[in-house]
């Protein structure tokens, strides 16, 4: 029975059971990432985070170590087989790969133009970057998740800033990762947020959004009815739009029938 689950988890299980699924069953390199486009998400987002890390450091954020940093993390490491990588057109590996890194170049070179501008250094004191949150429910079901980027202004009002990418599903409003990163900010460090920040990287702008106690109690209800589905094994193709994005298209519908002459 489930008692730590991941954000990403319940996130995952929302939008298809069949697709938590499918990803738990082909985890690939280094059992750390599911697909190539989830890996290009995770590391996008940890190299952004590396970046308001050296801005927290030494209030300047040096654009030639960050794209040291993307190399490491997305150019050089994880040779995997295309077969594992979960392409929609596996066939073109190795110019999806390349394409893909130069997508998060100029990602990340839009992010530092922005958020690394002296202006804008200024006008924030960087208190967190991406640590660990825990939200104990029910006694017996801990949430685990981390705390992007948390910062102060100099009327001391607590901003949280995220990013998002068009490949990521929910809207600002309904995001459960929101809702529930507010609620480890608070439980954290027993403080209560003005508000938060997504900056959303394809739209190229910010959005703000609050939570409060309603969100929190709809986020953490939720958790506990996907953990009771996990556990019982629930496992149905959620059909929509969304399959057309989807890494596992084809295994999930490859149901083991061969077509044959009538
Ligand atoms: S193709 Fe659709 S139904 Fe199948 S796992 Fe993906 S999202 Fe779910």
């Amino acid at each position: 029975m489930i008692r730590r689950i991941d954000i990403q988890d319940i996130k995952d299980f929302i939008i298809c059971p069949r697709m938590f699924w499918l990803k738990k069953e082909h985890k690939v390199s280094e059992k750390l990432f599911s697909s190539i486009n989830e890996k290009y998400i995770v590391q996008l987002r940890k190299t952004i985070y590396f970046l308001f890390s050296q801005i927290q450091q030494y209030d300047y954020a040096d654009l030639k170590r960050i794209k040291r940093r993307w190399a490491d993390l997305w150019i050089c490491k994880g040779a995997i087989s295309k077969e594992q990588l979960f392409l929609p057109n596996v066939n073109d590996t190795h110019g999806w790969k390349k394409k893909r890194s130069q997508d998060g170049m100029d990602i990340l070179y839009r992010v530092w133009d922005k958020y690394g501008d002296p202006k804008y250094i200024d006008r924030w004191e960087i208190v967190v970057v991406n640590i660990p949150y825990e939200i104990h429910i029910d006694d017996d079901i801990i949430i685990v998740g981390k705390l992007p980027i948390i910062r102060m202004d100099d009327n001391s009002n607590i901003n949280i800033l995220d990013f998002r990418l068009c490949d990521e599903y929910f809207s600002t409003k309904d995001d459960i990762e929101i809702s529930l990163i507010s609620l480890g900010y608070r439980k954290y460090s027993s403080q209560i947020e003005k508000n938060f920040t997504v900056y959303s990287i394809d739209k190229k702008r910010e959005r703000s959004t609050r939570r409060g106690p309603m969100d929190h109690q709809i986020a953490v209800d939720t958790c506990n009815e996907v953990v009771i589905a996990i556990n019982n094994g629930i496992n149905y193709r959620r059909l929509s739009r969304q399959c057309e994005a989807c890494p596992y298209y084809f295994v999930c519908r490859d149901n083991g029938e061969e077509e044959t002459d009538e």
